[in-house]
């Protein structure tokens, strides 16, 4: 069996991240997509800020049955790390790639301190394509690459949405008060 493909898609929250890999899955054959358990907003679905929607499987662990399908499609792939999932999702991506499956990630290449998810940094650098997504700077509408919290939880690993983050550019990202 040849050598499947990886697609990664990184770039801040609401940036589109979601209707992309919803898109790669309604394209896709045979798919099954995955999102991490951490992520209860999610209900096992990937969901777009456009309104479309996808039923998806809730992970702590790399699915047993994973080469029963052509395509994988991954949400949030930067949640899936310990203690939210057991093993390296990257070496199981990476695995499933050679063993012929095709796959597209997406999720945050860095968390509101501007610092990198390490597992994000890896899958850009193996994958064989990567979209850098930008969003709208929810200061000025210029392009943002950035995620700002507008409180300090405490926490670097919280889902949320325009309640908790937004989307800065360069001149107006800032830590949270
Ligand atoms: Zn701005």
């Amino acid at each position: 069996m040849s050598r499947g493909f990886l697609t990664v898609y990184a770039g801040p929250m609401f940036a589109g991240k979601s209707a992309y890999l919803i898109e790669a899955a309604a394209h896709a054959d045979n798919v099954l997509c995955l999102a991490p358990a951490f992520d209860v907003r999610s209900g096992q679905r990937l969901h777009s800020r456009t309104g479309v929607s996808r039923p998806a499987r809730s992970i702590e662990e790399w699915p047993q049955d994973a080469r029963d399908f052509s395509d994988i499609v991954i949400d949030e792939s930067h949640f899936l790390v310990s203690p939210y999932y057991r093993g390296d999702v990257v070496a199981d991506i990476l695995s499933a790639r050679d063993g012929g499956l095709n796959i597209v990630a997406g999720g945050l290449d860095t968390d509101y301190h501007q610092e990198a998810f390490p597992v994000m940094t890896r899958l850009m650098a193996a994958a064989d394509r990567t979209v850098m997504l930008q969003a709208r700077c929810h200061a000025c509408g210029a392009p943002a690459r950035w995620t700002a919290k507008k409180r300090e939880t405490g926490h670097v690993l919280e889902t949320g949405d325009a309640d908790l983050y937004e989307a800065r550019c360069d001149a107006h990202w800032t830590l949270p008060e």
